[in-house]
């Protein structure tokens, strides 16, 4: 049986099975998984917000009602893009920051 350093730069820990010692070998793993779903989110994100970006000039001349109480959203008044409650993919519109939170805060 050979040993080996662990491939991780700075890293003197010997071993046998994998090019990385066993602690490496996770944190690399661990790495990789959370890469995968976090690029997802922040392509959904991206849609999210050039969506905003596009509603925001029509919110701001306090014409556009809040989808959830039904309200106006004041043109100087927090707002942010709801989704429906059952499916997150969903967007509803334009609510008052107040109402979301209302809705999102109860688990
Ligand atoms: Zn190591
Ligand atoms: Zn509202």
């Amino acid at each position: 049986m050979t040993m080996k350093v662990c491939a991780e730069p700075g890293c003197p820990t010997l071993t046998t099975t994998a090019t990385r010692c066993p602690d490496h070998a996770r944190a690399r793993m661990r790495a990789y998984d959370q890469t995968r779903p976090s690029r997802q989110a922040r392509g959904y994100d991206a849609a999210h917000e050039a969506k905003r970006k596009q509603l925001a000039p029509i919110v701001a001349t306090g014409c556009v009602k809040c989808w959830r109480c039904g309200r106006y959203i004041a043109a100087t008044e927090p707002w942010d893009l709801g989704h429906d409650d059952r499916d997150r993919s969903i967007t509803r519109g334009p609510e008052h920051r107040g109402c979301n939170r209302a809705t999102s805060g109860r688990r």
